[in-house]
Order: C-alpha cells, then sequence, then structure tokens
C-alpha cells in the first residue's frame, strides 16, 4: 500500500487557534506560572541595583557597616528569587504537563475516530509518525518551552523598564544589538517553518517505508525485493538528510549572528556610560547597573530566540495533529433503529478510488441464520464486498441495510455488536488475557469472559499460563501463538455478540492441525449467527446453505451448492477443478 493520499496538515490559523484555546483553557495555571516569575525576576533585579548603590556609596565614602547591611540585602533577595523561581518552574512543569495531557486525550480521540477507509488510503507511516515524532515534539514545546517563553518575556520586560527607570540616556545603549538580531531572526523565520515543516514530512516517509518493509517482510523475502526495498529506504534517508541540512544551516547563521548581538550591549554601555560618567551625566553605580543588566537579558534573549525556533518545530507538528480534525467523518450515526436483523445489499457500487469501481451494483438479501458462503477469484471484489456488509466503508452508490437502516447510520458501537468482521489479523492487545477478551463488551463480568474462552476451547491453555486469565500477553509479555490469539478474538467476538459475521479466510494462515482446531472454535462462535464466510476452501461452500459467486465485482451466480452444481456454471466448473486436485 503506497501513500497515496495524506493526512491533512491544518493551518496556520486552525493551530493558533488550538494553541489560543488550549491557553484559555489553562489560564489560571499559566497565571500562576507568569505571577511566580514575575516575583522571582524582580527579586533578580534588586542585585545590579543594590550593586549600583554600593559602588556610588563607595566611591562617595561610606561605612563598613552600610557595605554589610547591602551585601545582606543582595543576598536576601537572592534567596527569595531562588525559592520564587523553584514554584515557578515547578508549576511551569504541572502547567506543561496539564495541557499536553489533554492535548494528546484529544489526539487520541480524534485519531481513533479516524474513518478506516482514510487511514487505510493515507498509510500507516504517516499516522505512526504522528504519533511518536510529532507527539514528542509537541510534548517538548509545551512542557519546556511555554515555561521559558514565559520567563523570558517576563524577565525581558521587566529589566528593560528598571533599566529605563535607573538611567533613560544610559539604556539606549541596551538597543545597539537590535538591529542585528531582527534582521536575523526575521532572515531565520521567514525560512524556518517550511523548512521544519518538510523535515517533520521526510520523517513519516522514513517511518512508512520502514514500518510497510516489516509489515510485508514475508513478501519482501519471498520476492526478493529486498534490494530494491533499500533503495527506496536511501531515497527516503536522503530526503530526510537534506532537509536536516538546510534546517542546520537555518540555525548555523542565526545563532553566531545573535551571539555577536548580544554581547554588544554590554560592550556599549561600558562605553558610553564610561563617557557620560565623565561629563558628570550618570554615576558610576548607574553604569554598573545598567551593565550587569545587558549582562542578565543575555540568557532570556537567547531562551527566547531558541525557543522562537523549538516553537516553530513545535508547532509545524501541532499543524499534523490538529490537520486530524479536519479528516471528514464517512459516516454520521442516526437514531433509526434496525426493524429485524436481516442484511440487505441493494444495487451497492464500490470504489476505492474514484471512477474505478471494482463492484457494480451488488444485490444480496441475507436472511438471520443463513450461511453464505462467497467464492470466486482472487481480486474479484469479495472482501470488498465483505466490508461493506460489515459496514466498514459505505457504499459508493446504492444501499447496505441492517433491519432497513443503513449500516454506517449506525452509531460504531452499536454497529460493532450487530456485525462484526473477523479476518486473519489478529492483534494480541498489551494487557492480561481477560483485558483483551473484554474489549469485546467492556462492562462483562469474570464468569462471561470465562464462559467465552471455554466456548472457543480457549479455556485449557489459558488456565495453564502463570496466573491464567490475568496473565500480562502481547509484544514485551507472554507472547501467544497466532491460533491462540485468533482464540481470544473469537471469545472476544461471543462476548461482543454480534448477529451477523463476516469471515474473511479466517482460518487460512495457520496450519491445518490448527485450523481444523480452530474451525472447532469458530462452530461455537457461529451458531445461530449469519455468517458471511469469503471462502478459499470449497468445503466451507459446500456446507454453506447458498454459495455466492463473485467475479469482477458482479454476483454472477448465487445458490445452494446444489442447485449451482446443476447450473453447470462458473460455481461447477470451479468445484469440480477443486475437487480433481
Ligand atoms: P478479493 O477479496 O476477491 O480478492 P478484493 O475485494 O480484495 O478482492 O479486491 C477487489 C479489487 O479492489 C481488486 O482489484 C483490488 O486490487 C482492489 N482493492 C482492494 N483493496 C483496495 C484498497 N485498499 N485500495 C485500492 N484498491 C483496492
Amino acid at each position: 500500500m503506497s501513500s497515496t493520499t495524506k493526512l491533512p496538515v491544518a493551518g496556520a490559523l486552525a493551530v493558533r487557534d488550538e494553541a489560543s484555546r488550549l491557553i484559555r483553557h489553562h489560564r489560571r495555571g499559566l497565571g500562576l506560572v507568569i505571577a511566580l516569575y514575575i516575583g522571582s525576576a524582580v527579586a533578580g533585579l534588586a542585585g545590579p541595583l543594590l550593586l549600583g548603590e554600593l559602588v556610588d556609596a563607595l566611591s562617595a565614602g561610606t561605612t563598613r557597616g552600610f557595605v554589610a547591611l547591602v551585601s545582606l540585602a543582595m543576598l536576601g533577595f537572592l534567596i527569595v528569587q531562588s525559592v520564587l523561581r523553584r514554584y515557578a518552574v515547578r508549576s511551569g512543569m504541572v502547567f506543561g504537563e496539564r495541557v499536553f495531557a489533554e492535548l494528546r486525550e484529544d489526539f487520541m480521540r480524534d485519531m481513533t475516530a479516524l474513518p478506516l477507509s482514510t487511514v487505510e488510503k493515507a498509510g500507516t507511516g504517516d499516522l505512526v509518525a504522528r504519533t511518536t515524532n510529532d507527539i514528542e515534539a509537541v510534548s517538548h514545546t509545551v512542557r519546556f518551552g511555554v515555561p521559558q517563553v514565559v520567563v523570558s518575556v517576563v524577565t525581558i520586560v521587566l529589566t528593560l523598564g528598571v533599566a529605563v527607570l535607573t538611567s533613560p540616556v544610559l539604556s539606549l545603549a541596551l538597543l545597539v544589538g537590535l538591529p542585528l538580531l531582527w534582521a536575523v531572526t526575521r532572515w531565520y523565520l521567514g525560512r524556518s517553518a517550511r523548512g521544519y515543516m518538510r523535515e517533520r514530512e521526510t520523517y513519516a516517509v522514513v517511518n512508512g517505508t520502514i514500518t510497510e518493509t516489516i509489515e510485508g517482510a514475508r513478501t519482501v523475502d519471498a520476492l526478493g525485493l529486498g534490494a530494491l526495498r533499500r533503495e527506496e529506504l536511501d531515497r527516503a534517508l536522503t530526503g530526510s538528510f537534506r532537509a536536516e541540512r538546510y534546517t542546520l544551516w537555518l540555525r548555523s547563521v542565526l545563532f553566531p549572528a545573535a551571539d555577536i548581538a548580544f554581547w554588544l550591549p554590554a560592550a556599549a554601555v561600558l562605553l558610553w556610560g564610561g563617557w557620560l560618567a565623565g561629563q558628570g551625566i550618570v554615576t558610576p553605580g548607574a553604569v554598573a547597573t545598567v551593565a550587569l543588566f545587558a549582562v542578565r537579558l543575555i540568557d532570556p534573549v537567547d531562551l527566547l530566540i531558541m525557543w522562537t525556533d523549538e516553537i516553530q518545530v513545535g508547532a509545524a507538528s501541532l499543524a499534523r495533529i490538529v490537520g486530524i480534525k479536519d479528516v471528514e467523518p464517512d459516516r454520521t450515526a442516526t437514531t433509526a433503529e434496525p426493524v429485524n436483523e436481516d442484511i440487505v445489499v441493494a444495487g451497492a457500487s464500490y470504489a476505492y478510488r474514484e471512477g474505478h469501481n471494482v463492484l457494480h451494483g451488488v444485490d444480496l438479501t441475507l436472511v438471520r441464520g443463513e450461511r453464505l458462503a462467497v467464492v470466486g477469484p482472487s481480486g474479484a471484489g469479495k472482501s470488498t464486498l465483505g466490508r461493506l456488509i460489515a459496514g466498514i466503508h459505505p457504499p459508493t452508490s446504492g444501499s447496505v441495510t441492517v433491519g432497513g437502516v443503513p449500516l454506517v447510520d449506525r452509531p460504531l458501537d452499536e454497529l460493532r455488536r450487530e456485525v462484526a468482521l473477523v479476518t486473519q489479523e489478529h492483534h494480541v492487545f498489551v494487557g492480561s488475557v481477560s483485558d483483551n477478551v473484554r474489549l469485546g463488551r467492556a462492562d462483562a463480568p469474570d464468569a462471561e469472559i470465562e464462559d467465552a474462552l471455554r466456548s472457543v476451547g480457549a479455556l485449557d491453555w489459558v488456565e495453564q499460563l502463570p496466573e491464567g486469565a490475568g496473565t500480562e500477553v502481547g509484544s514485551g509479555a507472554h507472547e501467544l501463538t497466532p491460533a491462540q490469539a485468533q482464540e481470544l478474538a473469537l471469545a472476544r467476538l461471543i462476548l461482543a455478540d454480534p448477529h451477523t459475521l463476516v469471515l474473511d479466510e479466517a482460518t487460512s494462515l495457520i496450519d491445518p492441525q490448527a485450523a481444523r482446531d480452530l474451525e472447532r472454535s469458530l462452530n461455537a462462535v457461529l451458531e445461530g449467527r449469519t455468517v458471511i464466510a469469503i471462502a478459499h476452501r470449497l468445503h466451507t461452500a459446500h456446507d454453506a446453505d447458498r454459495v455466492a459467486v463473485v467475479e469482477e465485482g458482479r454476483i454472477v451466480e448465487l445458490g445452494s451448492h446444489e442447485e449451482l452444481i446443476i447450473l453447470d456454471g462458473a460455481y461447477a466448473s470451479l468445484w469440480n477443478s477443486w475437487r480433481s486436485e
């Protein structure tokens, strides 16, 4: 599967809206952080001011007592500053965590609600990159960036303010670095957003290439595609390397220029202040104070610029995270209730790509409790039909209804209790065996879970596990065999209790012995339900109530095994060739 349709990325406006919504939502927390930082910055300003006093007092002649008093006062303010800062940092972290937690929960909610068809079209790489790299980048920005920017802005504003109060004419020297700083920052910001956005995109491509190769490892191996995949990965990595080189170049211009701009004011204050003091316009104490302020401005301005940079990265990631919200839902649930449990497919067509129908006006009525086998050549559209019947995709035209209500109009959690799709892919979630089964119905009591495990024949091996049904399974914990994983999935189905099941080659991946065991488990699950079995082995068709032969997106034959044999058409020849194998 290639990444043909990318997931959307939010525009600048939407990102700003989301950021200000988050800030508004947490404004009390942010208010506390700002208040504490202001307190700490104010206490920090006392040092240079007192030092200035000391310098002037010394040049005028003073007592030891005064010197000791001023020194003690400086120490006192330093302690106050440190204590306030400690709480400011702490509340800043708490603020960051809260905002980030909300962001992540929103993202998880939006992401798990994405239409499956969108996820499939976009490929997994993009989504994986958004859940990992992008979330991490945003987390970094929110946890550290927002508090740091707050400190810097507060410190810069206060320091400049007090410097101007101390001596307006001397403070002019603080501004000499500004033109350079302004020019280089502007140059940088004009390029960085796009640069970082591209960098993020290349990460998604690298991720996608790696995941696809790993997921398709067997195919790659079987078809000897190793070299091709390596080339593909090399290309992705080269793209990523170029994108990183570009942003590195941007930084390598920004940082040195900014450094020069930082130290210019300190030097200027000393030169300009020296001259002014010589003229008797300012006191040497004032020069000492403002020079110290100039030095003190370096860190916050530096932090601010560094974070402007990082915030660009964060914003690029946020745009990709918020972009998930822009995916149109492929369905809207209505309150219409099905009048019975019959599934009716009427004139249903489906196209994965516009204008390329893979199903053409399929009609099919399934009566509650009936077993239908769907057979036909590979690529005929059997799985697609199964997915329409399971309500995974809405038909492009025509309708697929349960009890008169289109399947895609049913709220998802109710739909899953009506129709379920069983495929050969079974994911074991990290958690206990019970947790895995309980995904079928969240409020199921332990006794029901045990019953479900028993009816699929899994209770024996589950009880052999170190902690029975409480044993942790899934990646990193106890590994289950594919057959066991499949049994858990079936037990899940028993809990969910849908009246209709679509089986898509549910038993074709495992070895024949295990498959036979599983078929027994499966029969327990199928009991009393409507079953649409997309069949590989024709004996499934033989045992079914009716057989539908699908060819090129159409049902070409429909009837019982006997009827179709008598008809002597496509099914009869399939059957004969299968029997003579
Ligand atoms: P079958 O189950 O009979 O083998 P499918 O329903 O899987 O057939 O496929 C029917 C057609 O739809 C094929 O031509 C296949 O290439 C195409 N198709 C299947 N899945 C997708 C997809 N996710 N995106 C685009 N085309 C697809």
